[in-house]
């Protein structure tokens, strides 16, 4: 079943993104439009929006990257990339059939570990 639309546009994409995905729709910069690894990428998280119905989605995403940010004190870039989300598609992107092996809720065991965690606190 395919349940991501891509669109190629320049506009809607945030500055130093490639691509931003509302599902079902996947908007991609024209460079990457092609790009396979990308378009994993952003279909894993068009499930991930599925799963928790948007909106747990997008609260989710944020909470995460705000408590990186603050919290556990990360550079903008990596409290984006530290975010349980990102962590998951950015592990898989380049796997193809990773979207075919994913169980419900793939997204879980990709949250900060305590181990992480404590290296943040000392740093
Ligand atoms: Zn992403």
């Amino acid at each position: 079943m395919r349940l991501s639309v891509f669109i190629k546009t320049k506009r809607l994409v945030p500055k130093g993104f490639r691509g931003i995905t509302f599902s079902p729709f996947i908007f991609l910069l024209p460079k990457v439009y092609k790009n396979e690894v990308v378009r994993n990428h952003e279909r894993i998280h068009v499930r991930q929006q599925y799963e928790l119905l948007w909106i747990g989605f997008y609260a989710w995403y944020l909470f995460d990257y705000l408590r990186n940010r603050y919290k556990y004190k990360m550079t903008k870039r990596m409290a984006y990339r530290n975010i349980i989300f990102e962590r998951e598609a950015y592990r898989n992107q380049r796997n193809q059939n990773y979207l075919k092996e994913r169980s419900l809720f793939g997204f879980i065991p990709y949250k900060l570990t305590k181990n992480e965690i404590k290296d943040r606190r000392r740093a």
